[in-house]
């Protein structure tokens, strides 16, 4: 991945900041987003090559002027996501939109602000990371999940756009992976999760990288709208 420059967003913990140093061990120069500067700044350090660039994926003008200051991009990783969980009759709409402002309507902006340049190259990988969630639907998430399953769409819309540009684009759904979003849940609803997953351990982000990495090397030129299970057979 020599000469390439990946961006990838929600870069400063768990999996885009696994994916991030994936990436830069394959040889891309890689850009770091997250809204927390201390946190990008910290990370940034420890990957050779590697810059950061503030962004906050629920605000237009912030997605912008992070794509800009980035420059070119060949490899977006669209990994940025939040969560705001209950159930669907007590959800405040606020909820509903915090959640798919960040998680689809941002990685919507991201994909407009990358394709230009992508078109111009005749090369491109964008990546985005649903959840097995967004595949089998999950009580309690119906914000979240809306969001995930939206992801899966749009990867499948972009990629037929973007075909004859050479441009890829596909999306790949982790199951349950051990990072802040799953460490607050509950010990019981863990091993109840874990009970489900047929190679009997929880994923690492490192397990994600590796799927993100191969997907966006020269190898993965054949494959675009997919969707890639990480999730250790917990949903086929
Ligand atoms: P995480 O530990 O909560 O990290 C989320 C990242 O997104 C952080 O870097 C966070 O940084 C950034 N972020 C949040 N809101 C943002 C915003 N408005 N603008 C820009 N960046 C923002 O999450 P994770 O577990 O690594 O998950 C990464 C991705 O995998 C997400 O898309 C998630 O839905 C998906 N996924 C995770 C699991 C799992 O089990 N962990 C399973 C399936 C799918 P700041 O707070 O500094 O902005």
């Amino acid at each position: 991945m020599t000469n390439r420059t990946a961006f990838v967003t929600g870069a400063s913990r768990g999996i885009g900041l696994a994916c991030a140093k994936g990436l830069a061990a394959a040889g891309a120069k890689v850009v770091l987003a997250a809204r927390d500067a201390a946190r990008l700044e910290a990370a940034v350090s420890a990957i050779p090559g590697a810059a950061w660039v503030e962004l906050d994926l629920a605000s237009p003008d912030s997605i912008k002027a992070a794509f800009q200051k980035a420059g070119r991009v060949d490899i977006l990783v669209n990994n940025a996501a939040i969560t705001k969980d209950n159930l669907a009759l007590r959800m405040k709409k606020e909820d509903w939109d915090a959640v798919i402002a960040t998680n689809l309507t941002g990685a919507f902006l991201a994909i407009q602000q990358v394709l230009p340049g992508m078109m111009k190259e005749r090369w491109g990988r964008i990546i985005n990371i649903s959840s097995v969630v967004g595949e089998a639907g999950n009580p309690g998430q119906a914000n979240y999940v809306a969001s995930k399953a939206g992801l899966i769409g749009l990867t499948k819309s972009i990629a037929q756009e973007m075909g004859s540009r050479n441009i890829t684009v596909n999306a790949i759904a982790p199951g349950f992976i051990e990072t802040d979003m799953t460490a607050v849940l509950a010990d019981e609803l863990k091993a109840g999760m874990l009970a489900r997953v047929p190679l009997k351990r929880f994923g690492k982000p490192e397990d994600v990288a590796a799927a993100v990495r191969f997907l966006a090397s020269e190898e993965a030129a054949y494959i675009t709208g997919h969707v890639l299970d990480v999730n250790g057979g917990m949903y086929m």
